[in-house]
């Protein structure tokens, strides 16, 4: 069967480079990242895929986050207007926004945190299913911000283990866009394990 070559340059699934499609032992063969060393020999004339489990899984997982935002101020805000129409984070399969830390992946802490409020937001992470990913958004998640007093946390690692810093404040829906984005590529490389 004649293999049609299609392109798009933004996919993560690519054509492995070198030799066309339909000449030698590179025929037909697309491969996903981090696979482009595979050998690969006698593929015949069809279509394949080439992967390992491991690649397969970090890549559905980082394609289909499951927000729980822990909004506390401002932030949060802009965490709306990220899942809303006009920026739409549906595009990149994080739109299921969840408020159960058992149907959640991805925690999202937009604002500011105090003394008070961290044994809360602790506990919600500890009730997340692994792996579980935490992202801090702005300023006061990032670092306490403006708030350098005693009783606002400094800083959300102090508390949880944190994979991705937004910083801003706020910060725009695009740069929370683009934190989101980098903790998919994180995933999808198999950084994080927890
Ligand atoms: S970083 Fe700025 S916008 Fe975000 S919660 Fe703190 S004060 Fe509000």
């Amino acid at each position: 069967m004649p293999v049609k070559e299609t392109s798009f340059p933004d996919s993560i699934i690519r054509r492995k480079a070198g030799v066309g499609p339909g000449e030698g032992p590179e025929k037909g063969l697309i491969t996903l990242p981090g696979e482009s060393d595979r050998e690969v020999a006698d593929l015949g004339s069809s279509t394949y895929l080439t992967t390992t489990v491991d690649t397969m899984v970090n890549w559905a997982r980082g394609n289909s986050l499951w927000p729980l935002p822990f909004g506390t101020a401002c932030c949060a805000i802009e965490f709306m207007s990220m899942v809303s129409s006009h920026y739409d984070i549906a595009r990149f399969g994080a739109e299921v926004v969840r408020f159960s830390p058992r149907q959640a992946d991805l925690m999202i802490v937009a604002g500011t945190i105090v003394d008070k409020m961290a044994p809360v937001l602790k506990k919600i992470y500890e009730q997340m299913p692994e792996p579980r990913y935490v992202l801090a958004m702005g300023a006061c998640a990032t670092s306490g911000g403006f708030y350098r007093a005693y009783h606002v946390v400094q800083g959300i690692d102090e508390i949880v283990p944190v994979d991705i810093w937004v910083p801003g404040c706020p910060p725009t829906p695009e740069g929370l866009m683009y934190g989101i984005l980098k903790l998919k590529e994180k995933i999808e490389r198999g950084e994080i394990k927890r």
